[in-house]
Order: C-alpha cells, then structure tokens, then sequence
C-alpha cells in the first residue's frame, strides 16, 4: 500500500461515510423502491408524506436525503425543476449534502419522543420554505415517538400545507399508528443480497486500492446481514487489521479472527463426528476450539450455521458454487451434505437451537454445551420420528429406506453384506420395540445388531413336545381363536404347577366350572398328547395378565431409562413414553427371512 506515489495524507474518513449514496444509482440494491420513486418524481405525483421501512443499514436515511435533493435540485443552471437525477452541484444539492440546508430539517425521534419535541417542529409548518421549493422533515425512527406526539403530528399530516414533505423511516412499521401510515406512501427498502453486497464492497475496495480475497469478502458480505452500512464498517476494520499484518491484503483468517468465527475446518471436523456419533472425537475437537479461545455458544451458533448451509446444499447443490462461498463450504460442504439427510439435518438444527439457549442461560457453558454435542452423537443412532412412526405403523415390510447415515453408523468394522445390512437397517428402525424384545439391554446400536444373530424364537404349536409352560398354552389358546377361554386363563387363573402333560391350576370365582376339562380336552386334541389340568387350593402365580401388566410396567421404565430413548426424549421436548411395543425378532427379520 505505502508507495511513492502515495497521495498526501488526508483526514480519515469511514468508508460508510465516504461511500455513501448520493444519487438513486449509487443506492445498493434497492431498484424496487427507486423505479417507484423515480417514476413518481418524473410524473409529478409525489405524496407529501413518505415512509421508508427497511432494517438497519439499508440507506433508509441516505435515501431520504436523495429525496430531499431531488426535490429541491434546481440544476447546475439553476433553472431546473424536481429530478430524480439530482445535480449535485447547485446551493440546494450541496446544502443538503452537508447537513447545512435550512429547509431540510432532520430530528431523530429515538432521541426526541414527546410531543413538545414534536410541536416544536410542527409550528414551524406553516411558514414557507426560506430558501428552497419545498419545506423537508426528515424522521428517523418514527416508531419511537410517543402517542401524544403522533397524535400531534397526525394533526398536520391530515391537512399538509403545498410546500410541505414529511420522510419518515423506521425499522419497525408495527409500531407506527394505522392512521399515520395511511397517511404515507410507503417505501420497502430491502436487506441487500450477499451477491450484490460482494460487488458493492469489492468496488469500495477496488477504489481503495486494497486487495480483499475472495474468501474474506465472502465472511463480511454474510456477517453484514442485508446491511450495506453494517458491512462497509467491517471492511473498514478488516482493512484496518489486515494493513498492520500483512501490507494490506485481507484474507480469510484475518476476517475469522475479527469476526470471532472459530476456525472453520475445526467447526466441519466436530459436526462430522457429531453426526457419526464418534463422542470422544467430537468432544476433543470441542475442546481444541474451547482452549483456542472459542466462546461455546459461539461454537453452537456456528454449527447451527453450518447445519443451515449444509440443508441447503442438500436441497440444491448449486449454490455450493456461488459467489463468496469459500472453498471449505464448497467442497466439504458438499460431501458432507451429501451423506446426511433433510430430516436428519432438521432435528441437528432442534436440538443446537434448544441448546444455544441453554448454554447461554448457564454459567457452566462448556458443560452445557458438550451435552449438547453428546445428545447430538446419539442422536446419530436414532431413525427420524418420520421412520418410526410409518413402522410402528406399517410393521418393518413397509419400512421406509432408512438415512445413509444410520445404515452407516451401524455398521460393524467389517462391512456387512446386503443382506445384513438390511437386517441392520431394520433394527434401526425397530429400536422402540427390538430392544425390548429381548431381556438383554443393549447400549449401543451395534450391540443390536449382534441380536440379529441368536437363534430365533420357535414357534410354539410346531416345537416337539408341545408347550414347554404355561405362557404357550395361554398363546396356544389365542392364536386357535378360543377368544372366551383365552381371557380367562389369562384374568383368572393362577399356575400352581407346570409339568408336562400335568398342569395344576387355581381358578377364580369367575371362571366357568367346566375351565379344567375344556382346557385338557383341547391342549390333548391340538398336541396329539395327553393332557391333565387340574384345580388346586394353593395360592400359585399371579395370573398371566398381572403379570403382564408388571412385566409393561418394568418395560416401560426401562424404555424411558434406555440412553436412545432418553436421547429421543431429549430430543422431541414434551414426548413421553407412550407404549411399549414387543416385537421379536421373527418379525423384525420378516422380509430377509423368505
Ligand atoms: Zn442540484
């Protein structure tokens, strides 16, 4: 930067301030508001009062100066009439622009709110421009003034003299009075586009004569947010940073820094192993970061930003290849979007929000926020609730293709074949009932997939020797549909004693006379065998029912301690356990099995 030819040092000015639109054309992405106004001025059919909406930064306040100058431009000959190409040069243009125009008065409602402020300005209504055609108010932040004074005001809009034009701007319409804005023509001016914002910043920079890489500018253009203001300010500090160090080029690292963005390889690194459920790994890189001096809602919120830029790469691969998007987001981007699902990216983007706020409400936010990072792992192990839900509907024939990324997350060291990995894929989506078919209380996902492997249950009316206890004789008597005696062994009878071909029952007042005799009679006749139930006085087993209930009760306390269930929990606030639903493996494996 510093060469010979270096101009003679002149007082610094912000590159907000100095780029600053004078005219409609250097107004940043707002052609919208500009034809309208453009045309307006052209046909001679300006309102008397203006309101211009927009965020902060977006040249509400620039735009109502042009208005003022095209207004009052008499022309460099100074015969000119209202042009929506002001001059620029004439007494009124450069009055304006220099904040001196007696006719062009502006107030600052956030700092002028009562109606005494108001009436101040008001009564000078009435009299003429001194110098000029028209007589300009200019309200910034109209929304801040208070009901006394917007009544006031509304007093004049009612009945403006000829001579007279009101620009209001504001940042939030909602809170102007229906009968103040009805009075307006309104003006959106709209938050600035990433792309436009680039072009914007890399001509400021060209005429700087500063060099500004790609990457860079793409990090300012996204942390201005649709302002051109908010923007120019941090060019003006990325310059500023970047000259000491390194002759004035600004580079990616350097607006990093600034901005007080982690590094952003790091950020990619924790949110692949996050999603691959690798929990140590992924708390590692958290703790890299957390000792480089990265605040850990900082490092939620990025991985919430990357979750966002990850979804809509997913949805169109495209804009990976737009304009200042910097290569770690175009090629890790990529690959890392293309193995992870909408759904799965959508509960990501729940549980960081949900977390964010957690973290920023505790002190202890490393702890909260490496929770966050663990429910997140395991969350990687569960099917989308869109996939549970269509199973536990379906039954697994119809089990929906499960994510990538499970079948993945699964799998064993050594790849499974098609066939287990089908396997694999259901018990992922049968985790609800799978796990619970059995007594056995997986932790993990892939000690399920070592379920696949015990034998399978036999089905009891085919098992040599007939029923092996009384539970299958109970079975018995459902699957061959005798509905009546089925409750009735099930509410009202007590096993005292199983043997084979022997069964000694208590039965219950309610239970038919005849229960014993129908029951040996039928067993004898389904088995091809003999057998005897007979009735007993001893107190014997709770009945199978009881049991039952006992048996869901501790089901449905283990469920809700499972860490995927709890995990699930965590991850859908307010659900509860609402069934536990047994299913054996036999129809886990239904479509591998034939
Ligand atoms: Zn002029």
């Amino acid at each position: 930067m510093a060469t010979d030819d270096t101009p003679p040092i002149q007082p610094y000015r912000v590159l907000a301030r100095k780029y600053r639109p004078r005219t409609f054309s250097e107004l940043i992405g707002q052609d919208a508001m500009v034809r309208t106004v453009t045309n307006a001025i052209l046909a001679d059919r300006l309102p008397h009062a203006f309101i211009l909406t927009g965020v902060r930064g977006v040249g509400k306040t620039s735009t109502a100066r042009i208005i003022a100058r095209a207004l009052n431009c008499i022309g460099e000959d100074g015969s000119g009439g209202p042009t929506p190409e002001p001059c620029g040069v004439c007494v009124h243009c450069r009055a304006i622009t220099e904040d001196r125009h007696v006719d062009v008065i502006e107030m600052d409602a956030a700092s002028r709110t009562g109606v005494n402020d108001i009436r101040e300005l008001i009564d000078g209504v009435q009299y003429r421009p001194l110098d000029a055609r028209f007589k300009i108010y200019i309200i910034d932040e109209v929304h801040m003034l208070s009901t006394s004074a917007f009544n006031a005001l509304l007093k004049t809009l009612e009945e403006p003299p000829e001579h007279v034009k009101f620009i209001f701007a504001t940042t939030e319409t909602r809170k102007v009075p229906v009968t103040v804005l009805s009075r307006c023509q309104r003006f959106d001016l709209r938050r600035v586009d990433v792309e436009t914002l680039i072009s914007h910043f890399n001509s400021v920079a060209e005429q700087e004569t500063t060099q500004v890489s790609e990457e860079a500018m793409g990090l300012i253009a996204r942390a201005a947010d649709g302002s051109v203001r908010d923007g120019l300010s941090l060019l003006d500090q990325a310059i500023a940073h970047a000259g000491v160090a390194d002759g004035g080029a600004v580079l990616e690292e350097a607006v990093r820094e600034m901005l007080g963005l982690s590094d952003g390889g790091l950020i990619y690194d924790l949110f692949d192993e996050v999603m691959h459920g690798n929990v140590d790994e992924a708390l590692k890189t958290f703790n890299r970061l957390y000792d480089s001096g990265a605040d850990p809602a900082m490092i939620l919120q990025d991985l919430l930003q990357l979750t966002h830029w990850l979804t809509r790469v997913s949805l169109s691969p495209s804009v990976a290849d737009g304009q200042g998007v910097s290569q770690i987001d175009r090629e890790r981007g990529l690959s890392l979007a293309n193995s992870l699902t909408i759904p799965t990216l959508g509960r990501t983007w729940q549980v960081l929000l949900k977390g964010l706020k957690e973290v920023q409400s505790l002190s202890a936010s490393a702890q909260a926020a490496e929770m966050v990072l663990i429910r997140l792992s395991y969350m990687a192990d569960l099917p989308s609730p869109a996939d549970l839900v269509r199973t536990l509907k379906n039954g697994p024939n119809t089990a929906a293709p499960v994510a990538k990324q499970e079948i993945k997350t699964l799998s064993q060291p050594s790849p499974p074949s098609a066939k287990e990995a089908s396997t694999i894929k259901n018990h992922g989506l049968q985790m609800a009932g799978g796990m619970r078919a059995h007594d056995t209380k997986p932790e993990s996902a892939a000690e399920m997939v070592d379920l696949s492997k015990t034998s399978v249950k036999p089905d009891p009316l085919e098992a040599i020797g007939g029923p092996q206890n009384f539970e299958q004789v109970v079975a018995m008597f459902e699957e061959r549909r005798e509905a009546i005696l089925h409750a009735m062994l099930m509410k009202h009878v007590h096993l005292v004693r199983f043997d084979h071909g022997h069964i000694a029952i208590r039965a219950e007042p309610e239970a038919p006379p005849n229960l014993a005799t129908q029951v040996s009679k039928l067993l004898s006749e389904w088995t091809d065998d003999q057998w005897l139930v007979s009735l007993s006085d001893e107190q014997g087993d709770p009945t199978i029912h009881e049991l039952n209930m006992a048996a869901e009760a501790t089901r449905r306390i283990k469920a809700t301690n499972h860490p995927l269930v709890q995990a699930a929990l965590e991850t859908f606030p307010g659900a509860t356990v609402e069934a536990v639903i047994e299913q054996g493996l036999e129809e886990l494996c239904v479509d591998e099995g034939n």
